[in-house]
């Protein structure tokens, strides 16, 4: 998937169109979905322009993905969800399901999620 400068994360991270944030450090933003699937539901995304997981670990540094990783878990304990738990999601590419290509792992929580994914 090639990353397009004006994909909505993008935007968001240039401060062009609002979000509400969950955390933010050196490596990575947090921000609530805009249409929440479960009780919690956060995205969060790295500051560098990687288009899904496949390109974000081909090319981000060493501290880049670590930092993503502990941003990930800094973001689910500021949305409150470390305890009982929560799922993350990394849709990726067209058969993953992902709509917007910039790379990002959906938190969801607040209460059971349910199935890992419905059988078809
Ligand atoms: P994905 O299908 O994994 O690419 O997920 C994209 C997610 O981005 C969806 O859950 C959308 O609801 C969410 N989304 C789209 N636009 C915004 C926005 N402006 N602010 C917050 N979340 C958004």
């Amino acid at each position: 998937m090639a990353y397009d400068d004006n994909n909505v994360f993008a935007k968001i991270l240039r401060g062009e169109i609002p979000s509400k944030k969950v955390y933010e450090d050196t490596h990575a933003l947090a921000f609530y979905d805009i249409h929440p699937a479960r009780p919690v539901h956060v995205l969060v995304i790295p500051k560098g322009k990687y288009a899904d997981f496949t390109d974000f670990t081909a090319r981000a540094s060493a501290a880049e993905q670590t930092g993503f990783n502990k941003a990930v878990v800094a973001a689910a304990k500021a949305a409150g969800v470390i305890e009982p738990g929560y799922r993350l999601v990394a849709n990726t590419g067209v058969n993953g399901g992902q709509e917007v290509p910039h790379f990002h792992v959906h938190i969801l929580g607040g209460a059971h999620v349910g199935p890992m994914v419905a059988r078809s």
